[in-house]
C-alpha cells in the first residue's frame, strides 16, 4: 500500500473539550500531584473571590485541606465562600461541563476560560474516582441546594449522582465545594502557603481562614474596610474587533443601518463618531448590515481597527486594587518600614483596556536579597510559577532597571508588587502563570515602577539626611563637655554648665530641631556617647 493510500484510510474522530483537557491536563496546571494540589486551591479560591468582591461583597473564605484516612495520597479540598452563590439550575453545567462559564463577558474577572473548577473535578475524578460535592445558596433563594456530581468525559456533560434541598435557617448565602484529588502535600506545601499569603496581600479587605492537612490554621483578618471598585460589563471596542465578532454583533444587535449598528454595538461610539467613521471609510450610513459579504466584513473590520479617532477603550470594565489597598496589603503582611503604591491611568493594547499598578515595600521585616522580591498579580490573581519569563520580571530585574538611581543597592530589603488588570491579560498559557511581553504593557510597567521608585528615593534621601544629622549630633554631644570646659576657662565669668547649654541650644537651632526631637535623639545616643 502506498503512503498516499495509507493516508486516505486514516480514521478521523473529534474530541470533546473534556477529552481534550483530560489528555492535556498539564497545560492547565494539572501535570503532577503537587502541582494539582496547588492548582486546585487556586482555582477554587479564585472562584470564591470572583463570587464576592466582584459583586461588592466583603469576602469571607475558608480553605480546608484534609488528608483522607483510607489513602494518604488523597486529599479533600473544601472551599467555602459568602458569595452570590450559583443558581441551582446551572450548578450541574458549571461543574460538569468543560468550557461553561458565567464569565464570558467583557468585564475583569479572575476566571475567564470556564475551565478551572472542572479541571480540579476532572483530575480528582480520574485519580481518585470521587465525585465533587457542592452546597450553594444563591442570593434571593430561600434554600440550600446540594449536588454530588461527576463529569461524563466522553460527552462533556454532568452526571448527577445525588441532589437535595435543605432549609436555610441562618440565611446563609454562598458556595461550598469539596473535591477529592491525588496530591502531594509535602511538595506543594510552600507554594500553597505562599499562594494564600499573596492572596491575602491582594485582598486586605477579606477574611481568609486556611487549615492545612496537619491541622495548622492560619487566619488573615481584614486590615482595611475599603473594597476595590467592582468592574462593569462593557461593549466591545472597535479596535479589537475581527470578522467573527462582527458577524456575532450584527446578529445580536439587529440594526437596520450601518449607522445604527455602530452606535449600538460598540462602546464610546455615538452618532457623530459613527458618522465620521463611515465618511472616512466611505461606507453608506444606510447600508443594511444584515446583508454584507465576507469580503466587505473583512474590510470593515480592518477599517474599524485602523480608524484613529475612536475614543480609547473604557476602563469601567476594570477593577484595579488602587494604591490604598496595595499599601494596606503590603504593610499588613510584609511589615516593611516604608510602602508606596501607584495606579496608572488606563491604557490599551489591541483594543483591550488595561491598568498597571506597582507597589514597593522597603525595609522592616523584609529580608535583604540580591534581587527584589517580586509579587506578580494579573487580574488580582497571584502568579507564582514561571517568574523569570514574565514581563514584570523583565522590568524589575536589576540588570534592566537602574535601582541605584533610586538609592537601592543590592542586597536590599525590597519587595515589588506588580498588577495588570485587563479584560484580556495576555497570558503565556492556559495555566495562567506568566504574562507575555506586550510592548504597551512593558512600557506602562516601567513607568509605574519609576513613579513608585521615585517616591522610595525621596523617603531614602530623607532617611539618609536624618541619619547624617544624627551622626553630627553624636559627635557634637560627645565633645560638648570638653569644649564647654575650655570655653569656660577662657570666658571666666560664665560657668561650664551654662556654656554647655548654650552650645546645645546653638546646635538645636542649627539642625532646626524642636526640644523633644533633640531629647529623643540624645536619648537614643546615650550608649554611643559613652563609648
Ligand atoms: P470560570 O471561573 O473560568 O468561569 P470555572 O469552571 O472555574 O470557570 O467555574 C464555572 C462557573 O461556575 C463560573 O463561571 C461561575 O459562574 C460558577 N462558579 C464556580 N464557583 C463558584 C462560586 N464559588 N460561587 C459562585 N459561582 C461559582
Ligand atoms: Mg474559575
Amino acid at each position: 500500500m502506498s503512503k498516499v493510500q495509507e493516508t486516505v484510510r486514516e480514521k478521523y474522530r473529534s474530541m470533546t473539550p473534556s477529552q481534550f483537557f483530560y489528555e492535556h491536563r498539564e497545560i492547565a496546571g494539572f501535570g503532577s500531584p503537587s502541582r494539582a494540589l496547588y492548582q486546585t486551591i487556586r482555582e477554587l479560591v479564585e472562584n470564591a473571590l470572583d463570587a464576592t468582591d466582584v459583586y461588592g461583597i466583603k469576602p469571607r473564605i475558608m480553605v480546608v485541606i484534609e488528608r483522607l484516612e483510607d489513602n494518604p495520597d488523597h486529599y479533600r479540598i473544601t472551599v467555602e465562600d459568602n458569595g452570590i452563590g450559583i443558581n441551582p439550575k446551572y450548578v450541574p453545567q458549571a461543574f460538569g461541563q468543560v468550557l461553561f462559564s458565567s464569565k464570558y463577558k467583557l468585564r475583569q474577572a479572575r476566571g475567564r476560560f470556564g475551565l478551572g473548577a472542572k479541571m480540579a473535578i476532572l483530575y480528582g475524578q480520574i485519580k481518585t474516582g470521587k465525585p465533587v460535592e457542592v452546597y450553594t445558596s444563591p442570593i434571593g433563594f430561600s434554600k440550600i441546594y446540594y449536588y454530588k456530581l461527576k463529569i461524563d468525559i466522553e460527552h462533556n456533560r454532568p452526571i448527577i449522582l445525588s441532589y437535595a434541598e435543605h432549609e436555610n435557617k441562618a440565611l446563609w448565602h454562598g458556595t461550598r465545594i469539596s473535591v477529592v484529588i491525588e496530591g502531594d502535600w509535602s511538595r506543594a506545601r510552600s507554594r500553597v502557603y505562599e499562594y494564600i499569603k499573596r492572596t491575602a496581600i491582594a485582598t486586605p479587605y477579606a477574611d481568609i481562614i486556611f487549615i492545612d492537612p496537619e491541622g495548622n490554621m492560619v487566619t488573615y483578618k481584614h486590615s482595611i474596610d475599603k473594597m476595590p471598585r467592582p468592574p462593569r460589563e462593557v461593549k466591545p471596542h472597535p479596535h479589537g474587533v475581527d470578522i467573527e465578532q462582527l458577524k456575532r454583533l450584527i446578529k445580536d444587535v439587529q440594526a437596520n443601518s450601518m449607522l445604527e449598528f455602530l452606535v449600538s454595538a460598540f462602546q464610546g461610539v455615538g452618532r457623530k463618531t459613527a458618522e465620521a467613521f463611515l465618511k472616512w471609510a466611505k461606507i453608506d450610513p444606510n447600508l443594511n448590515p444584515q446583508k454584507l459579504s465576507d469580503s466587505f466584513l473583512s474590510e470593515l473590520a480592518r477599517k474599524l481597527r485602523e480608524y484613529p479617532k475612536f475614543r480609547p477603550p473604557s476602563a469601567d470594565s476594570l477593577s484595579p486594587f488602587g494604591p490604598e489597598i496595595i499599601e494596606a496589603g503590603l504593610r499588613a503582611i510584609l511589615k516593611p518600614e516604608f510602602v508606596v503604591a501607584v495606579s496608572r491611568r488606563p491604557k490599551a493594547y489591541e483594543g483591550h483596556p488595561f491598568i498597571i499598578e506597582v507597589g514597593i515595600a522597603y525595609g522592616g521585616e523584609i529580608p535583604p536579597a540580591n534581587e527584589p522580591l517580586l509579587l506578580r498579580y494579573a487580574n488580582k490573581i497571584p502568579l507564582l510559577y514561571d517568574e523569570k519569563s514574565d514581563v514584570a520580571w523583565k522590568v524589575v530585574d536589576p540588570r534592566n532597571f537602574n535601582w541605584k538611581d533610586y538609592m537601592v543597592v543590592f542586597p536590599a530589603p525590597i519587595a515589588v508588587l506588580t498588577h495588570i488588570a485587563s479584560t484580556k491579560v495576555p497570558y503565556k498559557g492556559v495555566g495562567k502563570e506568566s504574562v507575555a511581553d506586550v510592548p504597551e504593557i512593558e512600557h506602562e510597567l516601567r513607568n509605574a515602577l519609576r513613579e513608585a521608585a521615585r517616591k522610595l528615593r525621596l523617603y531614602l534621601m530623607q532617611k539618609r539626611r536624618e541619619e547624617e544629622a544624627k551622626r553630627r549630633v553624636i559627635t557634637f554631644v560627645k565633645y560638648t563637655p570638653e569644649v564647654a570646659k575650655s570655653l569656660a576657662t577662657i570666658l571666666k565669668d560664665v560657668d561650664e554648665k551654662t556654656v554647655q547649654e548654650m552650645l546645645l541650644t546653638a546646635m538645636k537651632r542649627r539642625l532646626r530641631l524642636e526640644d523633644e526631637d533633640f531629647v529623643k535623639l540624645v536619648e537614643g545616643l546615650e550608649v554611643s556617647i559613652e563609648e
